[in-house]
């Protein structure tokens, strides 16, 4: 008999403490089950994460009342929060308060409710009349009500019928009228409508394909109920016993993958189960949620959109109508992969290599592999589209791990955009040349065309460093290492690492020369740039200091869809998912940017970039033109992207990964140290190092301790352990074993990135 339960107390940062189970109540008590315990002095309502027939805690205190035994969460969702703890190397109280959002938990957002008005009973024509007679406005609020002939919002009433509470009470009061209370929901897409889009007809491409996802669909076992409770495989990537398959839709650009992932929730729908589709935040535009809400208008309230601007109230209710079964679609971006769907039966995780379905915080977990690993838990089917696929997954596919699904043209046999790389040290030495000649020309004949233009540089601000020609000072960040950069618009230099803000200095600050040399390029200045060489052009930047406001980022999409805007010019924001059939030019500023960090997954993340911008260009009846400006032109990572040749990308690429043993070939863990002291810092990181020599798994490959690339950030001095293994799951647990034991000073902050996709 369990005696005991761990119990994760709401409104406590995630705490769980060890509770003893009252003998009565016991067996009726399961995991996710609502209970009353003490906390010190006071009680609180929590939720039972772990039951267990032994504790390692003293002076267990009882249980002292059951809210609910029907558990808030499924049993399902509950051992995935397990899995998490144990895959992921954390506290499971970490990976519960990530599946059990905060409004959840704590009980103070409710339900909204609104007070209605309805007639108790048709009013005989002679009452109404004296009515009309002695108070018009009270037989105003009649005439609405018959009108209506339902329950209407007292707000309403008395905004329509220009009338005062006193009137609908005195109504109420005669007994005219019932005042009741109405649960409403709180809907973040109220105030539009969606009109009804039709499936469109799949060409020979796409039939093929789908017909393979339809297998898959009607393979699954899951949704109907949950598949039995053998636990799964630790490893999100050995799922050779998962059945069936995970797919990977490897489509090019336009090459209508999203199609596929609408059809295919269509036939989930009709199965009457439930499907996730996850995309990455920066791709959860008003456009993406439109194309959805409008397939699926018949049925509009079926979908659910989780993002991180979501009110409290919004998100409150969001998932109550998931969970309740009333939404049945859920699109969302990294944590919509732990909706309390029922009867799941398909998972979609569109751009499967973007790198924002890493969570960067503690718990550090992957969505994408989290899709995979609840995918197998559901026994339902699940599908991974990319442009781009991740060096991951594609070995999953090579291997035969995951089915590989492919789309090779575009639809209605659209050209892929032709790219021309521009060689940058070929250009005339102008001072700061920005903008090639070659792309101004084109540009040019652009917009005498009347057709659009987006020119992309993932860097903010106008100048991206600060340097004293006369002493070769450089304006450093005073708590990161990191140059601050110059935002011309506010005349203020800013750090990007940690926000520090100072006024631009008009002489250097050290020896007080006027000299000062603003160089290297941000948005701010590329923007400014293109002003001066078009003065007849309209030019926007979208980047994270131009969309401040709200409903900026709208408003600029709209402009530019609209055709008021002639230029674009924007950082990663403007990188994804979007679709703009004018737009015929794109322009990548500089492609070197993140080609030489000290990231061995530099050349994918540049390959994958360049081919997803390049994919703007060219989305409707124009072919479209892409130039790529770079200094080191033929690196393999732009030469691929210019052929749009993915796979010789991956030959390529994989074979580096499998001679120096990286990912796809093992996994990466990363322990970060972090201390305000350098000394306690680098002392805690050797020690921890010889510590973990001696315990770790044989087949453990562990680098000496380090400095961090980004070698001081937010006053903290940094350093760097990295280990690689074949078994993570041995790693993970032999690591917990090892930290939970080792005493580090109370400034040092340890923390373990499992499959760290951040290395600097
Ligand atoms: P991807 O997701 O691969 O970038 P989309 O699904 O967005 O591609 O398709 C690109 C464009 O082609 C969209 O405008 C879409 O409506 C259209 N499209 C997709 N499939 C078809 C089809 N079978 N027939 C006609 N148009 C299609
Ligand atoms: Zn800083």
């Amino acid at each position: 008999m369990p005696k005991y339960a761990r119990v994760m107390v709401d409104d406590s940062g995630g705490n769980a403490f060890d509770y003893e189970l009252p003998e009565p109540v016991a067996a009726s008590l399961s995991v996710g089950s609502r209970v009353r315990v003490p906390v010190r002095t006071r009680t609180a309502i929590g939720t039972i994460i772990e039951i267990s027939e032994t504790t390692e805690a003293s002076g267990v205190k009882l249980i002292t009342e059951v809210v609910s035994a029907e558990p808030i969460l499924s049993p399902l969702l509950i051992r995935l929060g397990a899995w998490i703890a144990d895959y992921y190397c954390c506290p499971i109280e970490a990976a519960m308060k990530t599946i059990l959002p905060q409004v959840i938990r704590k009980a103070a957002v409710g339900h909204k409710t609104q007070l209605f008005a309805r007639l108790a009973q048709p009013l005989a024509a002679d009452d109404f009349a004296a009515l009309k007679k002695r108070a018009p406005i009270q037989a105003g609020i009649v005439e609405h009500l018959i009108a209506a002939a339902k329950p209407v919002a007292i707000s309403e009433l008395l905004e329509k019928c220009d009338a005062t509470h006193q009137a609908v009470q005195s109504l109420a009061k005669k007994n005219v009228l019932v005042i009741e209370s109405q649960k409403i929901e709180r809907d973040p897409f109220q105030e539009e409508t969606f009109l009804h889009a039709a499936a469109l007809e799949l060409n020979a491409e796409q039939t093929t394909l789908f017909e393979k996802v339809r297998a898959a669909i009607d393979a699954a076992p899951g949704g109907h109920r949950a598949v039995d409770a053998e636990s799964p495989e630790p490893d999100p990537t050995s799922t050779a016993r998962c059945f069936p398959r995970p797919l990977l839709l490897h489509g090019v650009t336009g090459s209508g993958k999203t199609e596929i992932y609408l059809q295919a929730i269509q036939l989930v729908l009709a199965r009457d189960q439930s499907a996730i589709m996850l995309v990455p935040e920066i791709s959860l535009t008003p456009q993406t949620v439109e194309r959805f809400k409008s397939r699926f208008a018949a049925t509009q309230h079926e979908v659910a959109v989780l993002h991180s601007h979501l009110s409290e109230g919004e998100r409150h209710d969001e998932w109550h109508k998931i969970r309740d079964g009333r939404a049945r679609i859920v699109i969302g971006a990294r944590s919509a992969i732990f909706a309390p769907c029922t009867r799941l039966g398909l998972i979609v995780v569109d751009e499967e290599h973007e790198n924002s379905y890493k969570q960067e915080e503690t718990p550090r977990y992957h969505a994408r592999d989290i899709a995979v690993v609840r995918a197998k838990m559901e026994g339902c089917a699940i599908l991974l589209g990319s442009a781009t696929p991740s060096l991951e997954s594609y070995q999953n596919a090579v291997a035969g791990k995951y089915e590989l699904l492919k789309l090779t043209m575009r639809v209605d046999d659209k050209k892929m955009p032709f790219i021309r790389v521009v060689d940058m040290r070929m250009e005339p030495a102008k001072k700061s040349a920005i903008l090639s000649e070659k792309l101004i020309a084109s540009m040019k004949d652009r917009l005498a065309k009347k057709e659009q233009t987006i020119l992309f540089l993932n860097r903010r601000g106008f100048s991206t460093s600060l340097i004293c020609s006369a002493c070769g000072y450089v304006c450093q960040c005073p708590n990161c290492s990191v140059a601050l950069t110059f935002h011309r618009a506010q005349s203020r230099i800013v750090c990007h690492i940690c926000g520090h803000i100072a006024v631009a200095p008009t002489k250097c600050p050290e020896c007080k020369d006027r000299s000062i040399r603003y160089s290297g390029t941000g948005t701010e200045k590329v923007e400014d740039a293109v002003g001066k060489l078009f003065p007849g052009a309209v030019v926007k930047r979208m980047d994270a200091d131009a969309m401040t406001r709200k409903d900026a980022f709208r408003e600029t999409l709209g402009a530019f869809k609209t055709g008021k805007i002639d230029i674009l010019v924007g950082t990663q924001m403007i990188a994804k998912g979007l679709h703009f059939p004018n737009v015929t030019l794109v322009g990548i500023i500089n492609a070197d940017l993140a080609l030489h960090l000290p990231d061995f997954r530099a050349g994918e993340r540049t390959f994958q970039l360049l081919t997803q911008v390049a994919g703007r260009a060219g989305r409707g009846d124009v072919e479209g033109e892409v130039f790529v400006q770079s200094f080191t032109p033929f690196h393999p990572a732009i030469q691929f992207a210019r052929h749009h040749d993915f796979e010789g990308f991956w030959e390529e690429e994989v074979e580096h990964r499998r001679a120096f043993d990286y990912p796809p070939f093992t996994h990466l863990v990363l322990i970060a140290l972090r201390s305000p002291h350098q000394q306690r810092g680098e002392f805690s990181a050797q020690t921890l190092a010889r510590r973990l020599k001696e315990t770790l798994p044989p087949d453990t490959t562990l680098s000496d301790p380090a400095p961090a690339p980004l070698e001081k950030s937010h006053g903290n001095y940094r350093f760097h352990l990295m280990l690689r293994t074949r078994s993570i799951v041995r790693l993970s647990r032999a690591l917990r074993a090892v930290l939970d034991k080792l005493p580090f000073p109370e400034d040092v902050i340890v923390t373990v990135d499992v499959d760290a996709y951040q290395l600097l």
